[in-house]
């Protein structure tokens, strides 16, 4: 999972999760500042503890574009998480969140470019959909994946405030633990 800080990523993890507490859900954006591996239970499992170690799991890379950090952390994110997404074989998707209220920022299409550029695997998820009222909802869903450069059936739409989307999303997330 990637997306730019308080995009709701942290949100979204502890609710795929079912825990409150996995992902720290931050009042003050930026927080995730290291790569968090997670792994998924299945349904009837204990609930799942972050982990060092993970074969099949759910990654929560740091926020992008947040500037009130530490310059030395600020230059260690680019090289980071680059290596990150280039050399992780077992890196079967990534989930690249956008506001689905504000729509892809201008560092969002920089991610989804580069992703694009080295053919790695992605899909894009738009998060707080409860923000958009349902009348404008497909609207919406049109513009968002436009600006994405994809079909509005591409793009997940979720709201971990009103739990929409959250089963479908949960869905695939299982699939691709089990599948790869
Ligand atoms: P992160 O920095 O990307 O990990 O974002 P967080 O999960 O910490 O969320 C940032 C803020 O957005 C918090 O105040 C969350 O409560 C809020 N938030 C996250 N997801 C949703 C959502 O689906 N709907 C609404 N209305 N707020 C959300």
């Amino acid at each position: 999972m990637v997306g730019r800080s308080n995009v709701g990523k942290s949100s979204l993890i502890n609710k795929l999760a079912s825990r409150k507490g996995l992902a720290q859900v931050s009042k003050t954006p930026g927080r995730t500042r290291v790569i968090n591996l997670f792994s998924l239970a299945k349904p009837g499992d204990e609930p799942v503890t972050p982990m060092s170690i993970v074969e099949h799991g759910v990654v929560d890379l740091p926020g992008y574009g947040y500037a009130a950090v530490s310059k030395k952390e600020k230059s260690g994110w680019p090289a980071m998480i680059e290596s990150y997404l280039m050399k992780r074989e077992s890196l079967s998707m990534l989930f690249v969140l956008v506001d689905g209220e504000i729509g892809p920022t201008k560092l969002d299409l920089q991610m989804l470019d580069w992703l694009r550029h080295h053919e790695r695997p992605h899909m894009v998820v738009a998060t707080k959909a409860d923000k958009v009222r349902p009348s404008k909802l497909p609207g919406r869903r049109r513009d968002v994946s436009r600006a994405c450069y994809l079909d509005p059936d591409d793009v997940f739409w979720v709201s971990v405030t009103s739990d929409l989307g959250v089963d479908a999303l949960r869905r695939a997330v299982r699939a691709l633990l089990i599948h790869g």
